[in-house]
């Protein structure tokens, strides 16, 4: 059976997150991402009323006060957060992800004592920071040379680890209370056999953000350089088995839909570009009729709701599949992929309709393709996730149905 009616939980939670992005996230976010410096755009206060509307906490278990979310309920909140603002979408959506993981990946007493704190702050943001100045998709696309990855450090002494090292890029840095990092036990090991992931606070000394990047797009949420120096963590606060973080969070951010997350995100983006361009073409006459009127127009219009209709299938059959704990792996990643360069398609369609006044950065276009740039890299590079799925595509042997006797003598050369 195929369905793809939503519940009415879905729906609730859509058409309130629809209605903030709309009444307040718009409004705010076209005027904070023309703000110069990175770090004084962020919009706290969307922050606070999107928590009392309980979009916060959206991903944290019934047991502890959250909404228990699924991926695909989370996917479709996050396209919707980002039909307002893709920043600000991803501000929650990596809140979300790490939450998940603190539900998942930590033991009943590390629950007891993260996610109450996480749910009682309006203003706690997460963070989940891996990538390093020497090593960005050496651990989305695991490379196993003790010589490449993860680069920051975690020393035991007794019963503390004691971090030292850099992150950079990271989503909500300067922002998030509490912060989920990887690091290296042992340099002179594989990585695979030598990360282990923390969780800290951000008011832990020697933890800090030394800066916050100036980015093209998704400026109304900051990604920020972190710096560990001397960093104590105690033991307790360890994610998993030492050693086998890379293993462990990669397995969890498969099945959990990290990319199908971001994916759904970056088509809330493709959605606005595709609806103000159709109000444009209706309201805007040259050639003695509405750009719309102009057949040609029309067609482009009706494609990129095709573009967008169909990575949004893509993102939702992903989403259900992790739903239904049986994550189709491939279509996770690939989903993402769809995804971000359908949204990149639809927003450059947009402009051709926009023309010069698209271009002018007193219009909405504009932004949109500067925010939509962003998830070609984000979560995984689009090279890097596409190398992954290749992997997961399996043999035709000779008792496969779809073997070809004529392909195997073609490629023999007969
Ligand atoms: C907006 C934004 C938000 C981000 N947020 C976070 C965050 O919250 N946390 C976090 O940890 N990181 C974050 N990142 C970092 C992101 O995950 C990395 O940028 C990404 O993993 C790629 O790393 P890199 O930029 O260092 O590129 P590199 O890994 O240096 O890649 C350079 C080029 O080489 C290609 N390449 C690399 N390896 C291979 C390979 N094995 N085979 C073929 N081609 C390869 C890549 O596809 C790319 O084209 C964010 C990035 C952006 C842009």
């Amino acid at each position: 059976m195929v369905d793809f009616a939503l519940t009415e939980r879905q729906k609730e939670l859509k058409e309130i997150a629809l209605n903030y992005a709309i009444n307040s996230v718009i409004p705010r976010a076209s005027e904070a991402d023309l703000i110069p410096e990175p770090d004084k755009s962020f919009d706290w206060e969307l922050i606070r009323e999107a928590s009392r509307l309980g979009l916060r906490t959206l991903s944290v278990p019934k047991d502890f006060g959250g909404e228990g979310a699924d991926v695909l309920t989370l996917s479709i909140v996050g396209e919707t957060i980002a039909y307002g603002d893709l920043g600000v979408a991803v501000a929650f959506d990596q809140t979300w992800k790490i939450m998940t993981a603190i539900s998942h990946l930590t033991n009943d007493e590390q629950r007891k004592r993260w996610l109450p704190r996480v749910m009682d702050d309006d203003t706690c943001l997460l963070a989940a920071a891996a990538t390093e100045p020497t090593s960005g998709s050496d651990t989305i696309h695991p490379y196993d040379g003790a010589d490449g990855g993860i680069r920051l450090t975690a020393d035991k002494k007794g019963d503390r680890w004691v971090l030292n090292g850099t992150k950079r890029y990271i989503s909500n840095g300067g922002l998030a209370k509490v912060i989920y990092v990887m690091a290296r036990t042992d340099l002179s090991k594989p990585p695979s056999e030598s990360i282990a992931g923390f969780i800290l606070t951000s008011d832990t000394p020697g933890y800090s953000c030394t800066e916050v990047w100036d980015k093209l797009g998704q400026r109304t949420v900051q990604n920020g350089t972190l710096e560990f120096k001397n960093v104590e963590i105690p033991e307790e606060d360890v994610i998993g088995t030492p050693g086998n973080a890379l293993a462990e969070m990669g397995a969890f951010l498969t099945s959990f839909g990290s990319n199908i997350q971001a994916g759904a995100t970056v088509l809330g983006v493709a959605q606005r570009a595709h609806d103000i361009t159709l109000q444009y073409a209706k309201q805007r006459v040259q050639g003695g009729k509405l750009i719309f009127e102009h057949q040609i127009q029309a067609k482009r219009l009706a494609r990129m709701q095709m573009m967008l209709e169909s990575a949004r299938f893509y993102i939702w059959y992903s989403g259900w599949t992790s739903t239904q704990g049986n994550t189709d792996a491939r279509a996770a990643s690939l989903c993402k992929v769809c995804a971000s360069e359908s949204a990149l398609n639809v927003v450059q369609e947009a402009f051709e309709l926009w023309a010069a006044t698209g271009y002018m950065k007193k219009n909405p276009i504009e932004k949109l393709l500067r925010d939509a740039l962003s998830f070609i890299h984000s979560d995984g590079t689009n090279d890097v996730l596409t190398l992954k799925a290749s992997r997961l595509l399996g043999e035709i042997e000779p008792d496969d149905p779809r073997y070809s006797k004529r392909v195997e003598l073609a490629a023999a050369g007969l």
